[in-house]
């Protein structure tokens, strides 16, 4: 993983959550403030924007401008829990020494974990952790198992689609979501869905690179 993949990452995600943007905005009308489209919006906007800042940057300086950005340019849940991610992933152990595959895995996984103690929300609560712990483990368990690169990341693809559609009928016990109670029911959760689709866009990336 470079900082140019991160990059070209982002602006690939851009294009697939503009693509799916009303379905998004309409999800966190029904269950949320509405906002969490636009908040994700702006986040890779602003990413995007950082690349002559960061592209000749190592590893570990780039993400944590990342992480930087996305802290105080976004607002909502969203951008506390974005921004832990990547200010995670940037403290990742060597990262600045190359980061393969095993190593991108690691630093997800752990910045998965720190989302989940910042956030205090864990599977099942009806947010986007329902997509990022399976996928985490999927990916750690893939690397554990010695699998393919690829057979890993189309596992992860799927385990992300069955998280998100999870959310449908779960109760909200965390997010704005959980004042609705019961008719919180029957609707998917908004970040669950912009995750996913940000998770399948950059294991396709990759599997299709
Ligand atoms: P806000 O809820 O502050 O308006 P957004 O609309 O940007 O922020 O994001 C809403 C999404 O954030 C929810 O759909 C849910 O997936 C996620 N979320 C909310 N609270 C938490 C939490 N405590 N832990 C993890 N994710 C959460
Ligand atoms: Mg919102």
């Amino acid at each position: 993983m470079s900082v140019d993949f991160l990059i070209e990452t982002a602006k690939k995600i851009q294009v697939v959550i503009n693509d799916n943007s009303s379905e998004i905005e309409k999800l966190d009308q029904e269950i949320g403030d509405g906002d969490h489209i636009f908040n994700v919006q702006r986040g890779i906007k602003l990413v995007i924007e950082l690349e002559p800042i960061i592209k000749d940057l190592i590893m570990s300086k780039a993400l944590n401008q990342i992480a930087m950005k996305v802290l105080s340019g976004i607002g909502g849940s969203s951008g506390a829990l974005f921004g832990t991610l990547f200010m995670t992933m940037a403290k990742g152990n060597a990262i600045d020494e190359g980061v393969d595959y095993k190593k991108a895995i690691e630093i997800f996984a752990e910045g998965v974990e720190a989302v989940k103690q910042r956030g205090k929300a864990d599977v099942g609560e009806k947010t986007m952790m329902d997509v990022l712990i399976p996928v985490s483990n999927c990916l750690k368990k893939g690397v554990e198992d010695d699998k393919d690169l690829k057979e890993i990341l189309k596992e992860a693809v799927e385990v992300a689609e069955k998280g998100m559609f999870s959310t449908k009928d779960l109760l909200a016990t965390k997010g704005r979501a959980s004042f609705l109670g019961e008719r919180a029911k029957g609707h998917i959760d908004p970040g669950a869905r912009s995750s996913q689709l940000m998770i399948k866009t950059v294991c396709e990336s990759v599997i299709n690179s």
